[in-house]
């Protein structure tokens, strides 16, 4: 059996007929950017996350940026401050904190859940850091109460980067979006909520932010052809708005499905020699991946090739060691991310796997010895 990592085709194919019906009212309409689909997709997003707005934007990265560009405008924040981010995380966290003119200092995940914790921000607390983003990575939240009473008790803003996350729960069933001050999240087509190319949103109670960052992904406009602010251009399509509303009609029932094949992955994947995500079994985990470690990747991946399972590697060099930082980073160590990163392999885990492919997957994976 051939098991691909995830088929996109055969996800969308579930709303073919939902997306040509909106592609066709998209077509005679004639109205592509900043419209009532876009109106209408922040409005649906924003109640599902129960948060009060929603900002769409081009992507994830900007989501991330123009919160921080808008703290920067709105006075909260002045370049050149440092803000906190996992040292494992996807590049784009720490991207985004260098866009906007800020100093990002990484620090370690607790090895376990993958995720930063409020005991590690508090050792890395200073004067100059002003603001915590914080990754629900692979999917889960954890430890948001510590991390918000922290926050708030040092004066920090508390940013998440949710864009794993769409629909996961903390303790307390609040949604990712609603937790922290603000939240990015991204559409990109492999998410749990993915368009059909680049998206992305901007989730906040704060009025006065949502204000703000409206406005900076349009230019700085408040009123057309009138520049508040330095803005940028980084707006949700129409048509990528329509098709997201189809298929946030299915988040929670994917997200379920998730849940199911990782609980069937937990209980029947019984190997000395693969080590399997921490997971209370909780909805605080939407398992955008499933990450499991092995000693010897490299021989592992071997097998997974040879018995035509799809896999894919969340992240094999940690940001501080690519090309692109490693200057910036080259007195620093990061063992736990170093470590993470060398045993780290996602196997296929969606909402349109079949139960045989399932059952292959755990019975491959079961089978699996060090040395075959
Ligand atoms: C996908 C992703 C992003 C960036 O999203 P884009 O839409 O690709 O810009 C940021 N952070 C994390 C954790 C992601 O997984």
């Amino acid at each position: 059996m051939k098991v691909a990592f995830l088929n996109l085709q055969k996800l969308n194919k579930r709303f073919e007929t939902s997306f040509k019906s909106q592609f066709e009212t998209f077509l005679n309409k004639g109205h592509y950017i900043l419209g009532n689909k876009l109106v209408e997709f922040e409005r649906v997003f924003a109640k599902y996350c129960n948060v009060p707005y929603c900002i769409g934007t081009g992507n994830g990265l900007d989501a991330l940026t123009l919160i921080l560009k808008g703290y920067i405008t709105l006075g909260k924040l002045t370049p050149g401050d440092q803000i906190i981010v996992p040292a494992n995380t996807f590049i784009a966290t720490i991207l985004s904190v260098k866009q906007a003119g800020l100093i990002p200092v990484l620090i370690e995940p607790n090895e376990a859940t993958f995720i930063i914790t409020a005991k590690t921000v508090k050792q890395n607390i200073t004067p100059n850091i002003k603001a915590v983003i914080i990754t629900y990575l692979y999917g889960q939240i954890d430890g948001m109460d510590q991390m918000k009473k922290l926050c708030n008790q040092n004066n920090l803003l508390l940013i998440a980067d949710a864009a794993q996350a769409h629909g996961a729960k903390d303790q307390n069933n609040n949604l990712a979006g609603s937790i922290a001050d603000a939240a990015a999240f991204s559409f990109y087509p492999s998410k749990n909520l993915g368009a059909l190319g680049d998206g992305g949103a901007i989730t906040t109670a704060d009025s006065i932010l949502a204000n703000c960052v409206r406005k900076l992904r349009n230019y700085g406009t408040s009123k057309k052809y009138t520049n508040e602010f330095i803005g940028t251009n980084s707006r949700l399509d129409e048509i990528q708005a329509a098709f997201l509303i189809e298929k946030l009609k299915v988040l929670d029932i994917d997200n379920t499905k998730r849940r199911e094949i990782a609980s069937r992955y937990s209980n029947e994947i019984i190997n000395q020699n693969i080590k399997l995500p921490l997971w209370n079994n909780s909805n605080n985990h939407v398992f955008y991946v499933y990450a499991i470690r092995v000693k010897n990747r490299n021989h592992f991946c071997e097998y997974l090739n040879k018995n035509q399972i799809g896999y894919v590697i969340h992240y094999p060099i940690p940001p501080h060691k690519q090309k692109a930082l490693a200057n910036e980073f080259k007195n620093q160590s990061f063992p736990i991310t170093e470590k993470i990163s060398e045993e780290i392999i996602s196997i296929p885990l969606n909402p349109i796997l079949e139960v045989s492919e399932i059952d292959y997957i755990i019975q491959v994976l079961n089978n699996y010895t060090c040395s075959d």
